[in-house]
């Protein structure tokens, strides 16, 4: 197995305003390492502000860190030069959840990708290049002179993937590539995902809320909370056996609507409740059936082989 990217003890905090005078220091993300390898497609999961899409921006190097490094293909970004981070740039893409937000609306489909290509200092054909990735997502390459309110949100988020693979990248971060989208027109851009990855090699990072979704689409998957991961493995033993009792919420939330909405009910709708500075035991205290003493003073390491947790009991 082939790592691709690693990320090393990153942590990133943001200054939020409350007022005026009066603002706090949140942890979005707090010493995560995770490294992805080639050819996977590792699921993040997590509520709302556990800081899934913040790690995924650091890992595309798209956000400096405060402390931490990336690694991508063996190379320190933090200590590249600028060529060297640009070119590994080309080779990481993300793809965002809404496409009406990351298409702009006054530019038709061909503008577009024509950016992208001149962005990425493309050396081919635009047209032939064009035409390729438009085939690769299942689009005519009638849609290159249509404007996106032209096109469905399905053929909309089939752009947007073509823009991504446009530079011939092998890693893409995709952030809740399908939560804007129908039920149906879901499951068609998670079969697309699946057949590009084989086809073109690629290699995903995959953030979502929903654990059907991630559970269909990836071989591995980490579970974030506020900040830190607390689970990490193969998907299958991850869903069928979890280890850390954040996990087994998450997952019992799943079957019924009732029963998720009684979990996010009693547990501050679903939200995690990020920006608590004096978190000095296991973040999940507050909420774990299981919690002792020792998870009040002692914060426990992700630890394990294959599938790693982050509990005093597990
Ligand atoms: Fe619960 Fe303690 Fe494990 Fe944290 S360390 S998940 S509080 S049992």
């Amino acid at each position: 197995m082939i790592e691709l990217v690693r990320g090393e003890n990153l942590s990133k905090s943001y200054n939020i305003k409350l007022s005026l005078t009066k603002s706090i220091k949140v942890k979005a993300v707090e010493d995560v390492s995770l490294s992805i390898i080639k050819n996977e497609v590792f699921g993040l999961v997590g509520e709302s502000g556990s800081g899934k899409s913040t790690l995924g921006r650091l890992m595309l190097y798209m956000e400096r860190p405060d402390s931490g490094k990336i690694i991508f293909k063996g190379l320190d970004l933090s200590k590249a030069k600028g060529e060297e981070v640009r070119t590994a740039r080309r080779k990481m893409q993300v793809v965002f959840q809404n496409p009406d937000l990351s298409l702009d609306p006054r530019m038709r489909i061909y503008d577009t990708l024509k950016e992208a290509l001149e962005c990425c200092k493309y050396k081919g054909d635009f047209k032939e290049r064009m035409k390729t990735v438009m085939e690769d997502v299942g689009l005519s390459v009638d849609a290159l002179s249509m404007f996106p309110h032209q096109l469905s949100g399905g053929m909309k988020q089939r752009v947007a993937l073509a823009r991504a693979i446009l530079a011939e990248p092998e890693f893409i971060v995709l952030d809740e590539p399908t939560s804007a989208l129908d039920v149906s027109v879901q499951a068609q851009i998670l079969n697309l995902l699946i057949e590009l990855r084989k086809k073109l090699n690629l290699t995903y990072l995959f953030i979502s809320h929903n654990l059907s979704v991630v559970s269909y689409v990836s071989d591995r998957v980490g579970v974030m909370y506020l900040g830190k991961l607390l689970e990490i493995g193969e998907c299958d033993e991850v869903f069928n056996e979890p280890l850390h009792p954040y996990t087994k919420l998450l997952i019992s939330s799943v079957p019924t609507l009732y029963m998720a909405k009684k979990f996010f009910a009693q547990n501050h709708s679903g939200v995690a409740e990020n920006g608590d500075e004096n978190v000095s035991g296991c973040r999940f205290f507050k909420r774990c059936p299981y919690a002792k003493d020792i998870c009040k003073s002692k914060e426990p390491e992700l630890k394990g082989d294959k599938h790693m947790v982050a509990c005093h009991f597990a």
